[in-house]
């Protein structure tokens, strides 16, 4: 952008990447934005961006973008489909033809199979206001509760585990007043300066500025252990065991808060028991973490306080994720650290909108608020405003809807601005769920991995060409505002999505009735928001003026007049009393043997997002990480021969990939680190789809593996 001079307009925007919510300022000339600017005034990040907010933005004016419905030509001549590998070549139409085709479509399935034999991927990509509307299309128009999206594959053991704990399954504090107010910070799982970067510095400061004791649990070497006062490389699957012993050496030593956990919470004598079969000298034997770091750790968090807590998908993503999540909700009440500032338990969300995408009801069993499908009342309330009956049973999860079994129920899915094919496990089985469906429609800003297995491409836009709002992984409901014209024929999706309900109410046999939210003419994102308030108690007092006005919003907001809530779980939780739950540890799905001796872990890099989309589309990400690297430890790289020739080939179970090794002490020896940014080398050709039992997610960081020399 160096040398184009000054911009025409300059607008301000929430980060369309991770769930900081780092705002910025979008420089715009002849209708393109030429740079992204910080601002003293962004609340989460102030002038702090990362490398993917200030260059990762060329993806919205790359030639790749979907700019015309595109539907396969078997439809336009009205035939069946032929053959289940080939779905036929694409034609483009205009709107019109591409929207019928798929309101009749549906309909028809609809009609014949039941409405529970289609199913709907939101997106965390989006906004609020197209989840809500996702979530009232599925709920509303089509009268099914399949509904989900890609927290299924990040948090969905976090929101299962904290609603056990807590009623209620969100970060609890603020990032500022963690940094400013904590003595001690425990990141387990989390590999923030990467995953979460303007997180990341602010707790790197937070420690050279304040002398905060950040203590780092991860298998990994992650960049964060170089300031942390203590770093436990507990072997991959142990977490609980890790944690469980912790709190063994906390109650021995006398560092429980032993009033909060009389007045505000139960379930501790069955807890405090179970944590008996937790030696200090058995857990260092599980874990393989040194007995005295164990001590050190355990006095650190027993003496600092408040201490905060975070995790990301190293806990989540396991068979065990909703256990390993009620460990770390049990150490926060054990130690009295819930309901003050500094405090907390704080899962550190990963996309932009994940965390608006659950509030909004983009989750099979809850309507917009986490308000229980399986509950007359809430059911009531969404049946009188939306002027419909509703399904009283929960619906499908993404893992239920493109199965482990390849046995999928449903005939037709209706994605928006997800690629299943790159992000979700064993991704040679998600290609043979996709082959099996009848009718795919995909709702994307580009032609993805997944578009091959479509027969309707809907064009949508990126977060520059549209209105609306994002929720940060704090409960920041912040805006999203237009600063470029849609891109061809594209259009903003809940534009595309309201259309869509209109076409299918048109020509199905359920008609909602005169209700007060029955209607799809908005004229408006801000007219969804005002919606989405008259239904949603946590999100009651949000508007966009309120927002435009600078406001700070952090759900709940209770009324127009309510100032929001930065801490949760003040005076008393969300169910009342925290409940302690006790754990215990369980053995990964898959363990190294014989054949495939060493473990796969898998995550993103810092250039790089999710599926790869958009930053393998932003030319300054690509100069620096332009292809799929493998973490691989010397020891092994010595044992596998490496020398000159660093491409290796991973194997387990499901598949091979061959990919460039990156030999470095990051990872211990017996365990690789891959991503799943590049469809050439994609890490979840090899992840197993093992689920855990109660939030369904898959055990995506451990895998067994071997690796050799690729061209051996
Ligand atoms: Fe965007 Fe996250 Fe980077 Fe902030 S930290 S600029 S929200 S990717």
């Amino acid at each position: 952008s160096v040398g184009l001079g000054a911009p025409d307009k300059v607008v301000r925007t929430t980060c369309s990447y991770c769930g900081v919510g780092c705002q910025f300022d979008l420089n715009v000339k002849d209708g393109k934005i030429i740079r992204v600017t910080s601002t003293p005034d962004a609340p989460v990040n102030g002038m702090r961006l990362c490398v993917k907010g200030r260059y990762g933005y060329d993806y919205v004016h790359h030639p790749d973008r979907l700019t015309q419905p595109m539907v396969r030509e078997y439809l336009l001549k009205g035939e069946p489909r032929k053959d289940k590998k080939n779905r036929g070549e694409w034609v483009k139409v205009d709107w019109d033809t591409a929207l019928n085709i798929v309101a009749g479509k549906l309909n028809q399935i609809r009609t014949e199979s039941g409405a529970d034999s289609i199913g709907v991927l939101s997106s965390a990509k989006c906004t609020n206001e197209e989840n809500y509307l996702m979530n009232k299309f599925a709920r509303q128009v089509l009268g099914t509760n399949n509904i989900d999206h890609c927290a299924r594959l990040c948090h969905a053991s976090t929101v299962a585990g904290l609603a056990i704990s807590y009623g209620s399954g969100a970060m609890s504090n603020t990032m500022q007043d963690i940094v400013e107010n904590a003595q001690a910070i425990f990141v387990t799982g989390s590999n923030t300066t990467e995953q979460h970067p303007v997180f990341g510095t602010m707790i790197r400061q937070a420690v050279l500025k304040r002398g905060v004791k950040l203590i780092v649990a991860d298998p990994r070497r992650i960049d964060l252990v170089d300031f942390a006062t203590l770093h436990l490389q507990q072997r991959p699957g142990t977490d609980i065991a890790l944690l469980n012993g912790l709190m063994n050496i906390i109650l021995q030593k006398g560092w429980a808060d032993e009033q909060f956990i009389a007045e505000r919470t139960e379930g501790f004598d069955e807890f405090k028991a179970n944590l008996q079969n937790y030696p200090p000298e058995k857990v260092s034997e599980i874990t393989g973490v040194p007995l005295e770091q164990l001590y050190q750790a355990a006095e650190i968090m027993g003496t600092c306080k408040p201490m905060a807590v975070f995790w990301a998908m190293g806990i989540t993503q396991h068979i065990v994720g909703v256990q390993n999540v009620l460990t770390l909700a049990n150490l926060q009440m054990l130690l009295g650290n819930m309901g003050v500032p500094g405090g907390g338990v704080n899962p550190l969300r990963g996309q932009n909108n994940v965390q608006g995408a659950c509030d909004m009801g983009g989750l099979p069993n809850v309507y917009p608020g986490y308000q229980p499908v399986a509950s007359d009342a809430a059911r009531g309330k969404f049946e009188t405003a939306w002027g419909v009956s509703l399904s009283p049973k929960p619906g499908m999860t993404v893992t239920e809807m493109i199965p482990a079994d390849g046995e999928g129920k449903i005939r037709a899915l209706y994605i928006l601005g997800e690629n299943p094919v790159m992000t979700d496990p064993d991704v040679n089985h998600v290609r043979h769920c996709l082959e099996e469906l009848e009718f795919l429609v995909l709702q994307e800003i580009f032609p993805s991995e997944t578009s091959a297995y479509a027969d309707v491409l809907l064009p949508g836009v990126t977060f520059a060409e549209k209105e609306g709002t994002f929720t940060n992984t704090e409960r920041r409901i912040q805006r999203v505002r237009k600063a470029v014209e849609p891109v061809g024929q594209s259009r903003p999706d809940w534009e595309i999505i309201s259309d869509l309900a209109r076409r299918m109410i048109a020509v199905s046999n359920r008609k909602p009735a005169e209700a007060p939210q029955s209607g799809w003419n908005y004229g408006s994102p801000a007219e969804i928001m005002d919606e989405v308030a008259s239904i949603t108690p946590s999100y009651a007092g949000v508007s966009y003026e309120r927002l435009d006005r600078g406001e700070n919003l952090h759900w709940p907001v209770k009324g127009y007049d309510h100032p929001g809530t930065p801490i949760l779980h003040i005076g008393q939780f969300t169910r009342g009393k925290g409940l302690f739950s006790p754990t215990t540890d369980v053995p990964p799905a898959e363990k190294p043997d014989a054949e495939f001796p060493m473990l796969m872990n898998t995550g993103r890099v810092l250039y790089h997002w999710h599926g790869g989309e958009m930053t393998r589309r932003a030319k300054g990400l690509m100069e620096v990480y332009p292809k799929p690297l493998i973490e691989l430890n010397p020891e092994d790289a010595l044992r596998i021969g490496i020398n000159g020739n660093r491409m290796v080939k991973i194997t387990s179970r499901r598949g091979s990939i061959v990919s460039e090794a990156w030999v470095t002490n990051r990872v211990p020896e017996g365990m690789v680190y891959a991503n799943f940014h590049f469809p050439e080398s994609n890490a979840n050709e090899l992840t197993i789809a093992a689920l855990d039992p109660i939030a369904k997610i898959p055990e995506f960081k451990i895998t067994a593996v071997k690796v050799e020399l690729a061209d051996e």
